[in-house]
């Protein structure tokens, strides 16, 4: 399926909230035309090269970069990808606050602030019940894809473990900071008539949800 009218997006969402799964769910479905750019990505890319010490640790300890320098990261990208302007994006990661909101709509015209609007107990107890493989990567939890074996790794019978910061305490911190970062950006949308809330328990129902919405906003063509 392809969107008739394009897509020129934000995303909103906690962490936790799947939002990567969702996107790329959304994207399989419209054939890989929604060009999603995230901000965190751009950052990590350039974090050797380009960016100093200071900006460094400023991301590696989760605070925000300046304004202008993720804002100027943004820009270039997009002027670099060379979008038609019949082309769909998403732009993940940004904005996190009032004053990047108004940045972003002084340089670039909307047509959707997306919020994927995830229960916070949902995304705690998903938290709580994650546990990695650590050599593969490999993802399982107790309660959607628990290993054959508890507590070890299905390919390799290797022990399973926990990511430092996957605890439920971490999480209600990061979960307290976007609730402050969210009212003033949904404010800000809603008063523009562009926020569309896709609520959901499930990274499933959730990008279900999305396609249903998008296909009815923009038309779909096969
Ligand atoms: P993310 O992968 O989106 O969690 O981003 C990783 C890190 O990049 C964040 O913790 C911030 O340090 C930085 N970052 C990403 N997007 C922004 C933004 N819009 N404003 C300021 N800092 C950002």
């Amino acid at each position: 399926m392809i969107l008739i009218k394009p897509l020129k997006a934000i995303v909103l969402g906690a962490p936790g909230a799947g939002k990567g799964t969702v996107l790329s769910k959304i994207n399989k479905y419209f054939d890989n035309q929604i060009i999603t750019i995230s901000t965190g990505d751009l950052l990590r890319q350039h974090i050797n090269q380009e960016l100093s010490s200071e900006i460094a640790s400023l991301i590696s300890s989760g605070k925000l970069v300046p304004d202008k320098l993720i804002l100027d990261m943004l820009l270039n990208k997009m002027k670099e990808l060379n979008l038609r302007n019949d082309q769909s994006w998403i732009i993940d990661g940004f904005p996190r606050t009032l004053n990047q909101a108004k940045l972003l709509d002084q340089n670039l015209e909307l047509n959707s602030a997306i919020q994927l609007d995830v229960p916070f107990e949902v995304i705690l107890s998903r938290i709580e019940n994650r546990y990695i493989h650590k050599p593969s990567g490999r993802i399982y939890n107790l309660l959607y894809n628990p290993p054959k074996i508890l507590g070890k790794d299905d390919v390799t019978g290797e022990p399973l473990s926990k990511r430092p910061d996957d605890t439920v305490e971490v999480f209600q911190k990061r979960l307290h900071l976007y609730s402050n970062m969210i009212s003033p950006l949904k404010a800000f949308y809603s008063e523009k008539g562009m926020l569309d809330v896709i609520s959901g328990e499930t990274s499933d129902i959730v990008s279900e949800k999305l396609i249903e919405r998008l296909s009815s906003k923009y038309g779909v063509t096969k």
